[in-house]
């Protein structure tokens, strides 16, 4: 029904796997592809494909390699609108956010295009009489990239970008829920100028996500997506010989001081609690008021949460867009439902909520939920949904705490005129991003992007620098040319320098 995905293994797309899953559109409830799902031979072919492609690629020069990502930044630029209507059909978002992802993928893309700069190891000369010593970096072999749903473009471009400019193969497995943007992605990728296999495409659910886990032929795994899943493919990955990034799910708090700027703090923390529908590992599903914020903010955020309109993504009148599922839809309304049931103030509700036209899409409404007790599963866990918990504490140092109590630790945000209370916030807080007077601190691509704690599993954050360092190890040469009438005594002693 509607069109078909298949794979892209090497240079094409090709069938393989032998079942399929529906693709559907959010905001319509309706049936709009068929996606082909790969098993373990289609992992194993994709593999020897990439092997073999990667040896080649890691020969090209380093100004070869630039060039293509220069060619691929202009076609991405002349194709987003194709690659954000996709996106938006598939995963629900709008147009505009939709294109917001892409172009935030390749900011990525652009740190590849001076990958020169990133690979240039050290030289020291002299280390020892005539010994000199340098350092290089060197591609691991063919890499792999697992992903979310909720960001179909920038979150594979956290990965393949600097994982093929440091000269690896990257074989990339997408979400089932909205896989046509990597297709296309690979078909300019092509066009570029990429030799076939060195990017490839391989859609599937658990039985690919573990055939290339445990794949002899993988050196290392990038996953994104949720926690229990991240955990699942860093062990099985770990525990196979794999090097391991996987990120996981998040649950990040924005912290009101009463000395905040409150009008600018709602505006912010509801486009970060409701754009995308709450369905970014960046969101910011958890406001906690500190003392006399509290009143000020609960009518602020109110009006914010009670003016969005909600619709299909397509529709440019549209602020906020459907979830991803019925099942994503029935969560969102379930945990508001327990929270209820526990004595909490539903402020504004989204639960009964209805877009006219569009009866059978996942559609809820902004919620805002209230003197929720800090145990209760609708504040502790990811709810993944438009719903946004306000704490109240009574001073900093509660707030602090209460941030640190979450097994998570992506992203968090304090709003404050004080550069006092800002600078213990950064120094004392247990997660991995901040921001401070911004509530979706997603670090530009030639910075890295990591959570703490139950959010990421493994060493490495993603993208810029450290995408350097995850994608290739380092050798450490040590040279000595001696004259061709020099003359040693062979010293049993372990080698020191003069
Ligand atoms: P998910 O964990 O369900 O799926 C992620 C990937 O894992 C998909 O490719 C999926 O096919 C695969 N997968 C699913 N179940 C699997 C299983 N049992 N075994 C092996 N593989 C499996 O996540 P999602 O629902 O697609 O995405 C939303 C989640 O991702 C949220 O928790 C969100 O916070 C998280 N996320 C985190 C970040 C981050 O940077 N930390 C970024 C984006 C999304």
């Amino acid at each position: 029904m509607g069109y078909d995905v298949p794979h892209w293994i090497d240079g094409h797309e090709e069938n393989g796997g032998g079942s399929t899953q529906p693709i559907m559109n959010p905001a319509t409830g309706a049936q709009v592809g068929t996606l082909q799902l790969g098993d373990e031979s289609t992992v194993d072919r994709a593999v020897q494909i990439a092997a073999d492609a990667q040896k080649a690629w890691a020969k090209v020069s380093l100004a070869g390699r630039t060039q293509i990502f220069y060619r691929m930044r202009e076609l991405m630029i002349e194709h987003t609108d194709e690659i954000a209507q996709v996106i938006s059909r598939e995963h629900g978002k709008t147009f505009g956010d939709a294109k917001g992802e892409i172009a935030r993928g390749l900011e990525t893309l652009e740190f590849a295009t001076s990958i020169t700069q990133d690979l240039k190891g050290g030289f020291s000369q002299n280390v020892s009489t005539g010994v000199d010593a340098h350092t290089l970096r060197q591609p691991l072999g063919v890499v792999v990239g697992i992903t979310p749903f909720n960001f179909p473009a920038m979150v594979p471009f956290w990965m393949h970008p600097v994982a093929i400019a440091t000269g690896n193969a990257f074989i990339l497995k997408p979400s089932e829920r909205d896989p046509s943007a990597s297709n296309i992605v690979a078909r300019l990728y092509q066009e570029a100028g990429l030799p076939a296999g060195v990017f490839q495409v391989v859609h599937g659910g658990k039985t690919v996500v573990d055939a290339l886990s445990t794949h002899e032929g993988v050196s290392a795994v990038s996953f994104v997506g949720s926690t229990p899943i991240a955990m699942h493919v860093h062990a099985t990955a770990s525990a196979a010989g794999k090097r391991v990034q996987a990120l996981g799910g998040a649950n990040n708090h924005a912290v009101i001081m009463p000395d905040a700027n409150l009008e600018f703090a709602a505006a912010q923390v509801a486009s970060g609690a409701f754009g995308s529908a709450g369905e970014r590992c960046m969101a910011v599903p958890v406001a906690v008021t500190v003392g006399d914020a509290h009143e000020a903010f609960m009518t602020a955020i109110t009006a914010e949460a009670k003016k969005l309109v909600v619709g299909p993504g397509d529709d440019p009148t549209t602020d906020m867009p459907p979830v991803i599922t019925p099942e994503a839809r029935e969560r969102v309304i379930r945990m508001t439902d327990e929270a209820e049931q526990a004595g909490a103030t539903i402020v504004v509700d989204g639960r009964g909520l209805v877009v006219k036209g569009f009866e059978k899409g996942n559609f809820v409404g902004p919620t805002v939920i209230t003197d929720l007790a800090a145990d209760h599963p609708t504040y502790t866990e990811e709810v993944f949904g438009p719903v946004l918990v306000v704490m109240h504490v009574n001073n900093f140092d509660e707030a602090i705490d209460l941030v640190n109590s979450s097994r998570f630790g992506n992203g968090t945000a304090i709003f404050t005129d004080s550069g006092h209370y800002a600078r213990r916030f950064e120094d004392e807080i247990q997660v991995g991003m901040i921001g401070i007077n911004v509530p979706i601190p997603t670090p530009v691509g030639y910075y890295s992007f990591g959570g703490w704690n139950d959010s990421l599993f493994g060493e490495h954050h993603a993208h810029g620098p450290e995408g350097v360092s995850f994608y290739t190890r380092q050798k450490a040469v040590t040279t000595r040319w001696p004259a061709q009438n020099e003359t040693v005594e062979a010293s049993m002693s372990f080698p020191t320098h003069d």
